[in-house]
C-alpha cells in the first residue's frame, strides 16, 4: 500500500527498493549493486567458477558437444564436490546459504560453453530452486544435502507438446489413490534439460485435471519412460528430452506447495531462471568479446591488424558496452534482491522478495538473450569466413546463443510481462506509477521542466529523467486509451517494454558510472565514462523516436500534436562526440584481450 511523503507517493517499505522503482525513481537516489562492490567471498567464489570452468569444461568441449555418454553428469557431480553447486542452498540443508549476487556471479563464470552452463542453471536453478523456496522440512532435508553436492542431480518439467508459453495448459494429471497414499501420474512432459540423468524433477500436473499442482518425481520409481535426445540447433551437448508418466505412483507427501497453487512455484521460479539466464549470458558477450578480440588482434588484411579498421573496432566497443550495460543492470537486479531477501523471515517472505523484481527479470532475461546473439554475431562477422567454420567458438557460441530468446519464457512473453506486470501493480495501488505520471503530464502542461542540476553527468543524468517522463507518459497515455483491452494492444505494449527495459538500462549505468567516477581507478574512470558517453544518447534517441511512434499510433488527430508538444519539451541535444569515445573502448578492448572492466 501507498503512504504519503511530503507531495510523493512512497510504497511502505520506502527503504527498501521496490520492483519498477526505477520508473519513478530520481536517478541515483539509492546505492545499487554493481560489480565495484563484490566482497571477497564473491569473488573468491567466482575465480573458483572461472578455474573450473577453464580447466575442467573449455577443455572438453567436443566430448562434452559429442554427449559423451556420462560426462556432463560427471562433471556436475564434480562442481558439486568442489562446493560450485550450493549457493542458494541454505546452510541447514548442506549449503551455503549466500545470496543471489555471488549465485549468478558464479552462473556467469560457465557461460563460455553454453550446453554446460545451460545443465548446471537447470540443476542448481529450476531444478533446485522449487524445492528451496516451496518444501517442507522433510523434502529439503531429504533432496537439498544431496542437490548440494550433485550426489544426485535435478530437473523441470513444465512444458508439454501443447502447452508452452501457455504453461497452465498442461494436460499432465495427477489423481490421489483411494487409500489417499499415493498420486497416479500420466503425461508427457517435452524439452526437459537434464532428463536423460536428473534422479529427481520438479513436474507440473494438474490434480484431477484441474488443479495445476507441482510434485517432486524420482527417477527410479516405476513408470517414467525418459525419450531420446532431441538433435538441436545449439547447446547440443545438453540433454533435452521427453519424459512420459504412465501410472507413475507418487508417493502422497511429494506434493510440492499446496495443491491448485502450482502457478506460485512455476512463475516464481522462472523469475529466478529468468535472471540467470540474463546474467549468464552478459557472461557470453564477454567471452565473445575476448575470441573477437584477439582475433582483430592477430588477423591482418591490407597489411594491418583488422583491428585497425573503425568498422571492426567499433564492434568490438559495441560489445563492450553491451557486456557493460547488461552487467549493471543484471548486479543491481541480485543486489536489491538480496536487499529484500536479507529482512525475510521465512520461504514466502523470500518468494516475495524474488517476485517482486519479476519486471526488471525480464527486462535482463530479454536485454541478455538479445545482447548475446549480436555478440555472437559479431564475434562470428570478425572471424570472417573462419567464424563460419565450425573449428572456431564463434560457431558454437552462436548456435548456443539462439535458444536463450526461447526458453525460460518466450522474449514475447517476457516483454509482455514488462507493461501488464507494472500496470497490474499500478492498478492494485502497490506502486505510485500512475501518481508519477499524472504529476509528469501536469509538469509537462505548465512548462515546469527541470533544468540540468551542474556538474559531471548532469546531462546524463538529466536525460535518464526525461527518459523516465516519457516511457511513463506514453505508458499513461496507453492505458487511458485502452482501459482494460490494452492487454489486447501487443504491438504496443512490445514496444513500451522495449522503452522501460532502455530506461533501466540507463538509469542503472548512470548510477554506476556515477559511483565508479567517484573512486580512484582513472583507467576504470575513463573506459566507464565513455561507455555512458556512448551509451547515453543511443538510450535517449531510441526511448524519444519509440515514445513519438507509438503516439503517433495510438492518438487521433485531436490529442496528438498536443502529447507529441508536450514530448518535444523534453528535448535535448548535446555534443556527444560517440565515435571519438568508441574508438578509446576498442583501444581498452585490444589492451586488456577483452571486456576491460
Ligand atoms: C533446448 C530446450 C530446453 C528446454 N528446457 C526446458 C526445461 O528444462 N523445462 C521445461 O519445462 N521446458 C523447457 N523447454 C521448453 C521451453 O521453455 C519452451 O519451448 C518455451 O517456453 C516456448 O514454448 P513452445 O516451444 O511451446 O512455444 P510456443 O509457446 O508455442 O510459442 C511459439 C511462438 O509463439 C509466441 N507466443 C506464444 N504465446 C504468445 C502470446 N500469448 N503472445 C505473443 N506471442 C506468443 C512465442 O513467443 C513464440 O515465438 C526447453 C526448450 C528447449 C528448446
Amino acid at each position: 500500500m501507498l503512504t504519503k511523503k511530503g507531495d510523493i507517493l512512497m510504497s511502505d517499505q520506502a527503504t527498501l527498493p521496490v520492483g519498477g522503482g526505477f520508473l519513478w525513481e530520481e536517478t541515483g537516489a539509492r546505492e545499487v549493486m554493481a560489480p565495484e562492490h563484490f566482497t571477497a567471498e564473491q569473488k573468491e567464489m567466482a575465480a573458483a567458477g572461472r578455474d573450473f570452468s577453464e580447466k575442467e569444461i573449455l577443455s572438453r568441449v567436443k566430448d562434452i558437444e559429442a554427449k559423451k555418454p556420462g560426462l556432463v553428469p560427471e562433471l556436475l557431480k564434480k562442481a558439486g564436490e568442489l562446493g560450485l553447486l550450493m549457493v542458494d542452498i541454505p546452510e541447514e540443508f548442506g549449503g551455503l546459504g549466500l545470496g543471489k549476487t555471488t549465485s549468478m556471479l558464479l552462473a556467469e563464470q560457465f557461460s563460455p560453453l553454453g550446453s554446460f552452463s545451460v545443465s548446471l542453471g537447470a540443476h542448481t536453478g529450476i531444478g533446485t530452486m522449487p524445492i528451496v523456496y516451496f518444501g517442507t522440512d522433510a523434502q529439503k532435508a531429504d533432496y537439498l544435502p544431496d542437490l548440494a553436492t550433485g550426489k544426485r542431480l535435478a530437473a523441470y518439467a513444465l512444458t508439454e507438446a501443447s502447452s508452452g508459453s501457455d504453461a497452465l495448459a498442461a494436460k499432465t494429471k495427477a489423481v490421489l489413490t483411494p487409500d489417499g497414499k499415493h498420486w497416479i501420474l500420466n503425461g508427457t512432459k517435452q524439452f526437459i534439460t537434464n532428463a536423460s540423468f536428473a534422479d529427481v524433477f520438479t513436474v507440473f500436473a494438474k490434480v484431477d485435471g484441474e488443479k495445476f499442482t507441482a510434485f517432486l518425481v524420482d527417477r527410479t520409481i516405476p513408470g517414467l519412460t525418459i525419450g531420446p535426445e532431441e538433435h538441436k540447433m545449439g547447446i547440443r551437448g545438453s540433454s533435452t528430452c521427453a519424459l512420459t508418466f504412465e501410472d507413475m505412483k507418487i508417493p502422497a507427501d511429494r506434493v510440492l506447495g499446496e495443491i491448485g497453487k502450482g502457478h506460485k512455484i512455476a512463475f516464481n521460479i522462472l523469475n529466478i531462471g529468468r535472471i540467470k539466464l540474463g546474467v549468464g549470458t552478459i557472461g557470453g558477450c564477454k567471452y565473445a568479446l575476448e575470441l573477437a578480440a584477439r582475433y582483430a588482434k592477430e588477423r591482418q588484411q591490407f597489411g594491418k591488424p583488422i583491428a585497425a579498421f573503425g568498422l571492426v573496432s567499433i564492434k568490438l566497443a559495441e560489445m563492450a558496452i553491451i557486456s557493460f550495460v547488461g552487467e549493471t543492470m543484471g548486479y543491481r537486479t541480485t543486489g536489491m534482491i538480496d536487499d529484500r531477501l536479507q529482512p525475510a523471515k521465512n520461504d514466502v517472505d523470500k518468494v516475495k522478495a524474488i517476485e517482486e523484481f519479476s519486471v526488471e527479470a525480464s527486462i535482463i532475461k530479454v536485454f541478455g538473450s538479445e545482447a548475446l546473439d549480436y555478440c555472437a554475431d559479431e564475434a562470428v562477422q570478425i572471424h570472417g569466413g573462419y567464424g563460419f567454420i565450425e573449428e572456431y567458438n564463434p560457431e558454437r557460441l552462436l548456435r548456443d546463443s539462439r535458444i536463450n530468446r526461447i526458453f525460460e519464457g518466450t522474449n514475447e512473453i517476457n516483454r509482455l510481462i514488462i507493461p501488464g506486470t507494472i500496470l497490474k501493480r499500478a492498478m492494485k495501488g502497490e506502486i505510485p506509477l500512475l501518481e508519477h505520471s499524472m504529476a509528469i503530464r501536469e509538469k509537462l502542461a505548465s512548462g515546469n521542466i527541470p533544468k540540468p542540476a551542474g556538474g559531471e553527468l548532469s546531462i546524463e543524468r538529466q536525460v535518464s529523467e526525461f527518459c523516465k517522463w516519457i516511457a511513463l507518459y506514453v505508458l499513461s497515455v496507453a492505458a487511458e486509451t485502452y482501459h482494460v483491452k490494452v492487454a489486447e494492444e501487443q504491438e504496443v505494449l512490445g514496444d513500451i517494454a522495449d522503452m522501460i527495459g532502455k530506461v533501466y538500462a540507463l538509469d542503472s549505468v548512470v548510477q554506476r558510472v556515477s559511483h565508479i567516477l567517484a573512486g580512484t581507478d582513472a583507467k576504470k574512470k575513463t573506459i566507464a565514462r565513455d561507455i555512458l558517453t556512448a551509451f547515453a544518447p543511443v538510450a535517449y534517441g531510441f526511448i524519444v523516436h519509440t515514445g513519438r511512434h507509438i503516439l503517433m499510433d495510438i492518438c487521433d488527430t485531436a490529442s496528438l500534436g498536443g502529447h507529441l508538444k508536450a514530448l518535444d519539451k523534453l528535448r535535448t541535444d548535446w555534443p556527444s562526440k560517440v565515435i571519438e569515445a568508441k574508438r578509446r573502448i576498442a583501444l581498452a578492448v585490444l589492451e586488456a584481450d577483452g571486456y576491460p572492466l
